[in-house]
């Protein structure tokens, strides 16, 4: 079988290795010329899913093992563990370190190109690669796969009917700087991820500062409001300046300028595609926006997928007929891995975001906080943020739901 998938992203990178690995011919285009560009992700995950998933540890920049919190009213709330609970990724190495993989595999890595559907079959589809250069190609395969991220340049192409009114994406909108910090101003902020939450800071989403190696730092705000009420970029700029200035940082030199959309459905009702073509990872909704998480989620995407197609190729399910039948079965993999804890974490994303535009939200916040300040470990403040275990606020998690 041949194989064409769309941007190497995280998914993407991780789908092309694993089908060429497995002896499949593949060919993966990417649009960026170089894997360090653009390197939006703030890239945070907990230490045990970066060794789960075989994450290089060249693109490990900083562990940390606290989580600090500052609330609506400034205040600051530290937990911590005495081992690492989690690693910030250098996005770019990451990247760069799949690519390696992916080429190492046998893969046609095609860098610096855009791919669209030029014709789409049940058991084919014809794909037009744009060079930079003005050179274009045309190339026949039996898959393609839309790996390009939030935008679904693919799936839209295809007129795959978007996420309907019943489910909606729930889309943040990220900018964030690489700041080259010092011995002065990074203690605060090193062997720990801070987060900052209520209106003061940003409106229906939230504010961040991660440590990276040699006091480096990643700043950042993301917005998540409903789609009436998105502000514009500059909006996003003058809420991340005015961080810097509270957190006493805009003294330091800014070494990229970055930014990037993450979007996902909650229940994931919407198709996955269309014919011969697939989605993977943000493409395919499976980021979670409680934490503005992906890289972890597309990851395990790209391993579902590749399993579902090879066994479909070993059962002999091939041909006009079968694309649904590949769909649906990958379709339920998705659902069953990512489950119901999946899902409400992605409700309390909804409700958290699109709600956090008042005093009475700020206040809410705050209580939540003050809560978790008397209730909660470190460790439990990963579990439900990464590992989403909500037993524990059962019934007061249902009440904030409902
Ligand atoms: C500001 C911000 C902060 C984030 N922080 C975190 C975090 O701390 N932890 C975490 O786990 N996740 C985080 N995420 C989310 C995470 O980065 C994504 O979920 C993850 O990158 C998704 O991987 P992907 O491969 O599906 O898509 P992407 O990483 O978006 O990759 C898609 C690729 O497709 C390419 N492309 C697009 N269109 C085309 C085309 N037509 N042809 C060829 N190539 C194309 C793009 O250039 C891109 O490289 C963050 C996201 C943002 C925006």
């Amino acid at each position: 079988m041949t194989f064409l998938i769309a941007g190497a992203g995280p998914a993407g990178a991780r789908l092309a290795a694993v089908l060429s690995e497995a002896g499949r011919e593949v060919v993966l285009v990417e649009r960026l010329t170089d894997p360090h560009r653009n390197s939006f992700s703030s890239a945070a995950l907990s230490c045990g899913e970066a060794s789960r998933l075989n994450l290089p540890h060249s693109a490990w920049s900083a562990t940390w093992s606290g989580w600090q919190l500052l609330d609506p009213s400034g205040q600051e709330h530290q937990w911590w563990n005495d081992d690492p609970l989690g690693v910030v990724l250098d996005f770019g190495r990451l990247r760069s370190a799949m690519w390696s993989r992916a080429r190492a595999a046998g893969v046609e890595v095609v860098t610096g190109c855009t791919a669209r559907i030029e014709a789409l079959q049940s058991d084919s589809a014809r794909v037009l690669l744009q060079h930079g250069d003005g050179r274009r190609q045309h190339r026949h395969v039996q898959w393609v796969i839309d790996a390009t991220g939030s935008s679904r340049c693919l799936l839209r192409e295809a007129s795959v009917p978007p996420p309907s009114l019943i489910d909606p994406l729930l889309e943040g909108i990220g900018v964030e700087w690489l700041l080259q910090a010092d011995d002065r101003v990074s203690p605060r902020w090193l062997d720990r991820i801070s987060f900052f939450l209520g209106t003061r800071w940003i409106p229906h989403g939230y504010g961040w500062i991660f440590p990276m190696g040699n006091n480096r730092l990643k700043v950042g705000v993301c917005c998540l409001a409903p789609g009436q009420i998105r502000g514009s970029k500059n909006d996003l700029l003058a809420r991340l300046q005015a961080l810097l200035r509270n957190c006493k940082l805009e003294g330091c030199s800014v070494l990229d300028r970055h930014g990037g959309v993450v979007s996902s459905s909650i229940a994931r009702r919407e198709s996955l595609g269309s014919g011969a073509l697939l989605a993977v990872g943000d493409a395919a909704s499976t980021a979670n926006l409680l934490g503005g998480e992906g890289i972890r989620h597309a990851i395990d995407s790209a391993d579902l997928l590749a399993e579902t197609l090879l066994n479909a190729e070993a059962r002999n399910q091939v041909g006009p007929d079968q694309a649904d039948a590949v769909r649906q079965t990958y379709e339920q993999a998705l659902h069953c891995w990512f489950g119901w804890r999946w899902r409400v974490a992605g409700k309390l994303a909804q409700r958290t975001w699109w709600g956090l535009d008042s005093a009475s939200a700020d206040r809410r916040v705050e209580r939540i906080i003050h809560g978790l300040s008397r209730t909660s470990s470190a460790q439990d403040l990963s579990s439900l943020l990464f590992h989403y275990r909500f037993e524990r606020y059962g019934l007061r998690l249902l009440r904030y739901l409902i």
